[in-house]
């Protein structure tokens, strides 16, 4: 990161900062600050078609939130039908020499640790809502630190404790800063710890949504990370794998994107992924317009994506956040509209 000039760096996340975003008053930080305009740029709040949004964090990353409640009238407001929602698996530490508080993971120096909790935070929040509310909401687990063997155990023991959860994720494996900033060996989706997560989830029928980076932010012209996901798609079959933001991050690019993405769902049939946080502005769109090829990926593979907004804990942002997808929503039309905006996340995470 050093060197790196932070204009440059705000830019690259752009709507990037949906991930992280949360409310800023005052001296926001300079992440903040850009983010904080960016989205305020953008026009609608509102979703021109039902949408679910499939990737949202009942947290942020100080596990904070401004609870479900809250969630349900932005939800109402956009016109979001229904959330796929999960915690956390990491906590940002305030460290001592630190004179302001963190919001943000990339606010300052202090390193992320797991955060086993998040689960407990997210069931409190569910549990205490009405059934007709509930039934909106499809909680994931995710607090386990996924570079420990143990994990599956922990997972298993979380599952027989709560009968709420459907799914497991969004496991955080090879994400960049994230990555460099926590506490913990690296994580990657084929290490050894997931693979009885995996083959639990199978069993279960639980989808697993993870965060794998396609490559590192160093290399441009190949995916170094590919053969990661290869492994796990491979060696779990019968697992269903949902791939956040088509793994895809901050400075994480190519400019053959789609077509990797494009092979890897003809390849693995047992692969979905979903458009969220930066991978929309980044990669997919010229502007705020879906470039050609990335429609007709789409268009090919209709039944394997879904939209998400990635927020964290904070939801003023929602509406806008998902009505940034109105514009594929409209060009896709018909059945394909449908499947991308709600169809798939609702067959794939077992809705209603
Ligand atoms: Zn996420």
């Amino acid at each position: 990161m050093t060197g790196v000039p932070t204009a440059v760096m705000v830019f690259v996340g752009t709507v990037a900062g949906i991930e992280g975003f949360s409310a800023v008053t005052g001296d926001e930080m300079s992440y903040c600050t850009s983010f904080h305009r960016v989205v305020s740029a953008l026009e609608t709040e509102e979703c021109a078609f039902p949408v679910v949004d499939a990737h949202l964090h009942g947290v942020d990353f100080l596990q904070e939130t401004e609870g479900l409640c809250s969630l349900l009238e932005r939800m109402d407001g956009a016109g979001i039908t229904e959330c796929v929602v999960f915690g956390l698996p990491v906590v940002k530490k305030w460290a001592a020499c630190e004179p302001d508080r963190p919001r943000y993971y990339l606010d300052d120096n202090a390193r992320c640790y797991t955060f086993v909790s998040t689960d407990e935070l997210l069931a409190e929040e569910y549990s205490a809502l009405r059934p007709d509310e509930r039934a909106r909401f499809t909680p994931l687990l995710c607090g386990f630190n996924p570079t420990d063997r143990n994990a599956v155990f922990q997972v298993e023991r979380k599952l027989a404790s709560r009968d709420i959860w459907r799914g497991i994720g969004e496991i955080m494996c090879r994400h960049d800063d994230l990555t460099n900033l926590t506490m913990e060996e690296t994580s990657r989706m084929d290490h050894p710890a997931l693979f009885p997560v995996y083959d639990l989830a199978g069993s279960r029928d639980l989808p697993v949504l993870v965060h794998q980076n396609s490559s590192s932010v160093g290399h441009h012209d190949r995916f170094e990370y590919l053969h990661e996901v290869r492994n796990a798609l491979e060696g779990f079959p019968g697992t269903t794998f949902v791939w956040a933001h088509c793994g895809i991050s901050r400075r994480v690019g190519h400019k053959l994107y789609h077509m990797m993405v494009e092979d890897m769902l003809g390849e693995f049939p047992n692969l979905f992924v979903d458009l969220s946080w930066v991978v929309y502005d980044q990669t997919v769109c010229s502007g705020r317009v879906p470039k050609k090829r990335w429609l007709d990926l789409v268009a090919k593979y209709p039944d394997r994506f879904m939209l998400g907004s990635d927020l964290c804990g904070h939801f003023q942002h929602l509406g806008k956040t998902m009505a940034r997808y109105n514009t594929l929503l409209e060009l896709l039309g018909g059945d394909e509209r449908d499947l991308v905006a709600s169809q798939n996340a609702m067959r794939v995470w077992r809705m209603r």
